[in-house]
């Protein structure tokens, strides 16, 4: 028996003058208002579930969109790790110019205004207006500020090589050796500062230290510099003077004899007179003195290139005896 698939509705009204619900003949209108009715639901239906699926699952290219972003967000995290790298690297290097070079060559450390310097802000004004704008000014200030830095550093390393240069030369021109040689040397007589005076016997003030040594003994330039004064002076007797810049001068007095002129270069070792007793001296002996700004200073602080820490103590002691200079 065949069946069929598709039954036709009967619809039936309420008819009031009979009191029945009475069946309606077939109309394609009410046909078509079904069919519309029903599409419409469909369609609402499928909209809903569609808004759905959006909300909850993404669509491909908002997946790949969303990769691209967590790949730039690392590669954004692995930058910032770097440059905060830079920077820890950038601050070594700077503490290292101002605590060590910048102390070891005399000169002044730079101040952080001058390291670190101003950015305007205006440079990421326009940034600002870009996607990621925070990030994107972050990061370009940081750059921005590591190459400031960089620029500054490689300048300070500029002027600490000049110093550098300069203190080779420097170092040759100070004095840094005894006038006499240790073995030449009979004593230290006195040092410098207050001492007795070996004709008045009275308390006064010992620009110099005094080698005691025999007649004749070589004397020595104790450092590179230009001699600035050969002669006789009252109360040093045959002297020579030596300028050697930076500041420095030194004095050797009492001299027997002395070959020099002025003028003329010396180098540190050479030999610029002999030991003798000229002037106001008390016996054969070398008066030195070193001038710094024009101020006598204590020799003992400028023989650091030859002696011994054993012989500088000793030279020490010798030189803080009170006695009686040679003059
Ligand atoms: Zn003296």
């Amino acid at each position: 028996m065949r069946k069929r698939l598709f039954k036709r509705k009967i619809h039936y009204t309420y008819n009031p003058e009979t009191a029945k619900y009475e069946p309606q003949p077939f109309s394609y209108r009410r046909l078509l208002v079904q069919i519309g009715s029903h599409s419409i639901a469909g369609i609402l239906t499928g909209l809903l579930f569609f808004a759905i699926f959006v909300f909850t699952f993404n669509t491909p290219s908002e997946r790949s969109l969303r990769n691209e972003n967590i790949a730039l967000q690392a590669q954004y995290n692995v930058l910032q790790n770097r440059l905060d790298a830079y920077q820890g690297v950038l601050s070594d290097i700077q503490s290292r110019d101002n605590n060590m070079y910048r102390v070891l060559l005399h000169t002044d450390s730079l101040p952080t205004s001058v390291r670190k310097g101003s950015l305007s802000p205006a440079r990421y004004e326009s940034l600002l207006r870009s996607t990621n704008s925070q990030l994107a000014v972050e990061m370009t200030e940081q750059t921005d500020i590591i190459a400031k830095e960089l620029y500054v550093q490689s300048k300070s390393f500029d002027e600490l090589g000049q110093l550098a240069m300069q203190k080779e030369k420097m170092l040759r021109c100070i004095p840094a050796i005894q006038p006499v040689l240790n073995k030449d040397l009979r004593l230290i007589t006195s040092g410098f500062g207050v001492r007795i005076d070996p004709v008045y016997k009275t308390a006064r003030f010992h620009a110099g230290m005094d080698f005691s040594a025999p007649q004749d003994t070589k004397v020595f330039a104790t450092g590179d510099g230009v001699i600035t004064f050969v002669g006789w002076d009252q109360g040093l007797g045959n002297t020579v003077i030596i300028d050697h810049g930076f500041g420095y001068e030194s004095v050797y007095a009492h001299l027997d004899n002395t070959k020099e002129r002025k003028g003329v270069k010396v180098r540190r070792g050479d030999v610029i007179g002999a030991v003798g007793e000229s002037g106001k001296a008390t016996g054969y002996h070398l008066h030195y003195e070193v001038h710094y700004k024009g101020t006598p200073v204590n020799p003992i602080n400028y023989f650091f290139m030859d002696l011994s820490p054993k012989e500088y103590d000793k030279m020490i002691l010798q030189s803080n005896r009170m006695g009686e200079t040679l003059d």
